[in-house]
């Protein structure tokens, strides 16, 4: 192949179908092949990236990847460089192994109109399964609320989803109620807080109109009901809600619940209904990980019709790791304060608003090297003190000359550990070792996994010290 940016449409075009499209669009997004060239350890292509933050994601999480990938398109390329290249790099949306999906989409736009008449009026139309990004932490939550949506009453009833504030319960509380609906209108979907469920059954007590408040709650067909820690203890509603819920699950009408915490710590309700609870399905929702955190934010910003810097959405995504409406908070604001002043969102205003928005809290990814922004993105650097800490030899003494055997094991250890869990190239682990051959960085990571085959403490060693960094 001649052309390279045809090359690396080819190379992207396989990759994408093996990862999340969301992760895809984010770090391959304006990426290009910057060249092949030729060097004495064989061919490199040189991958361009958009910034130094793209750049060690990729070579932290994807660049196997896109090594096989490019070694599948030429079989002679032996290893990959990145570049920073600000410019010129290729547009990734129009690169899709699922253009199924597109047309779908479109041919259904209507029926989300449809779907949301009068007895959903209750729900949030943006709220939707497709807008809940799942990543990889919330993949459960997110496919048992798919399958009860497609299947309401079957065998995920009743559905507990429980986790922290602003993690996204009522969001996909909602989401499986639009979801009913879009498929079939006519199925009363009812979404009302524990709270208010309370307060109805305590006005209808007050009114004599029980009867009526009962028969309201036979007829759905999908009940949802959002923080059950907040039903009060009391007497007439609780009695209601078990009735209620008794009477719905024998008829194989769907009950969904989401609470702060698992139904056996919701110690104020009476044992029988949080019994009820927990007899179907049972998930937690959890905080996303800093890549699905930006993933979020940058679908966010696209609802929002803003077209933002991916390095602050990345920003943002590494300072605020509470909740995912805090995540939704600081990019809000971030934008109104770049609309006010008629200017695009920086890096830099992202950490004024955040400093004004929690004076207290360190900063993290700014004044200092991007690299760490995440802790899952390890460096060379970071490999070498902990092996320097464990086995009490200085980084100095690792990269140096020295030749003692105290010295020489904890350097291959080192080197084995870069290459393995790193994947750092043999030539760049000799660059970093004081200007080594590649050769004798690729002998010593032999030598250490020859030994690994009968030497236990070292197999030990070098788990602990793997362990030390997160890996
Ligand atoms: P909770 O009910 O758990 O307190 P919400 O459902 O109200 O949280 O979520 C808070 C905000 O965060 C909402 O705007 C929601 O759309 C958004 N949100 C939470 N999780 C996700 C996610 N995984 N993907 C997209 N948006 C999310
Ligand atoms: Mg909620």
């Amino acid at each position: 192949m001649t052309n390279l940016k045809d090359m690396w449409v080819s190379v992207l075009t396989r990759i994408e179908p093996t990862m999340q499209r969301t992760n895809f669009v984010t770090w391959f997004q304006n990426t290009s092949l910057v060249e092949v060239k030729e060097t004495s350890a064989g061919r490199v292509a040189v991958v361009g990236v958009p910034t130094a933050f793209a750049r060690d994601w990729i070579i932290g999480k994807y660049r196997i990847k896109v090594l096989q990938a490019v070694q599948e398109v030429d079989g002679e390329i032996k290893d990959l460089e990145f570049d920073i290249v600000s410019a010129g790099g290729l547009d990734v949306s129009q690169i899709s192994s699922r253009p199924e999906k597109k047309v779908r989409k479109v041919r259904n736009k209507p029926e989300i109109n449809l779907g949301n008449g009068l007895r959903s009026k209750m729900l949030n139309n943006r709220y939707t399964l497709s807008s809940f990004i799942a990543g990889q932490e919330n993949r459960l939550p997110h496919a048992a609320a798919t399958a009860v949506a497609n299947m309401p009453g079957g065998i995920y009833n009743p559905m507990y989803i429980y986790g922290g504030v602003g993690l996204g319960k009522t969001h996909l509380l909602q989401a499986i109620g639009n979801a009913i609906l879009k498929d079939d209108p006519e199925k009363v979907v009812r979404y009302i807080t524990a709270e208010r469920f309370v307060s109805e059954v305590v006005e209808s007590i007050k009114r004599g109109e029980m009867n009526r408040f009962k028969g309201h709650y036979r007829d759905v067909d999908v009940l949802l009901l959002d923080d059950v820690q907040f039903f009060a203890k009391k007497k007439s509603s609780e009695q209601e809600f078990f009735h209620t819920f008794d009477e719905l699950y024998d008829s194989n009408k769907q009950i969904v619940l989401t609470s702060d915490r698992p139904p056996s710590e919701l110690e104020d309700l009476d044992k029988r209904i949080t019994t009820r609870f927990g007899m179907g399905m049972v998930t937690e929702i959890l905080m996303p990980e800093f890549e699905t955190r930006v993933a979020i934010l940058q679908q966010k910003a696209a609802e929002a019709g803003m077209l933002i810097d991916p390095e602050v959405l990345e920003f943002i995504a590494a300072n605020v790791t509470t909740s995912i409406r805090e995540l939704e908070g600081v990019l809000r604001q971030v934008i109104t304060e770049a609309q006010i002043d008629d200017r695009v969102p920086t890096v830099k205003s992202a950490v004024e608003v955040f400093r004004k928005l929690y004076r207290a809290k360190e900063i993290i990814g700014y004044d200092i090297e991007k690299k760490r922004l995440d802790r899952s993105i390890m460096t060379s650097q970071d490999v070498m003190e902990a092996v320097s800490c464990y086995y009490r030899v200085t980084v100095g003494e690792l990269t140096g000359e020295v030749r003692k055997k105290e010295v020489m094991v904890p350097r291959q250890v080192c080197m084995y550990i870069i290459r393995h869990e790193l994947d750092e190239s043999f030539e760049k682990i000799g660059e970093d070792f004081g200007g080594r051959m590649h050769t004798t960085v690729m002998n010593a990571c032999n030598r250490i996994l020859k030994k690994l085959k009968k030497d236990s403490r070292l197999v030990r060693d070098i788990n602990a010290i793997k362990k030390e960094i997160g890996l």
